[in-house]
């Protein structure tokens, strides 16, 4: 086991208020969210305050599955510790872009499955939540190739 030491870290770091929303409902809920833009429609998630398309402001919450689809991906064949446990990740593991349904910016996170049959573009995916969650985006464990 891998640890990260005895360092500390005086500082608090915020999410924003969207980030924020999307991390409570994640640990509170095991639900996923995004925000819409008023101008052009497009979703993202996780949720940002600005529309990088049209520049505006936006504050509309809206709901997207936990189920989604591989936009790409990677298999990791090397050492890696993880920054948010401090433990190394298996070798090799899977680490994707999931673009979740009703989405339309994708989310990064680990695969369940390194399996070459399985692990494409476009094989569908389902967030899998730990049991006890803590408001991180650790709180989805990873992601399960259907
Ligand atoms: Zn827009």
């Amino acid at each position: 086991m891998v640890t990260s030491g005895d360092s500390s870290q005086p500082f608090n770091w915020t999410v924003d208020e969207y980030g924020s929303t999307f991390l409570r409902e994640m640990r509170d809920h095991k639900k996923l969210v995004g925000i819409k833009c008023p101008k052009c429609g497009k979703v993202y998630v996780p949720p940002r305050p600005v529309c990088g398309q049209c520049y505006v402001g936006m504050n509309e919450i809206v709901p997207v599955s936990d189920e989604g689809e591989i936009y790409v991906f990677t298999i990791v064949h090397f050492g890696f510790v993880d920054p948010n446990t401090g433990v190394q990740r298996p070798v090799p593991h899977g680490y994707a872009f999931i673009k979740l349904d009703g989405a339309d910016t994708c989310l990064t996170h680990f695969l369940d499955s390194v399996d070459p049959v399985k692990v494409k573009v476009g094989a569908r995916v389902k967030a899998v939540f730990e049991p006890k969650r803590t408001g991180s985006m650790m709180d989805i464990k990873h992601f399960k190739v259907l």
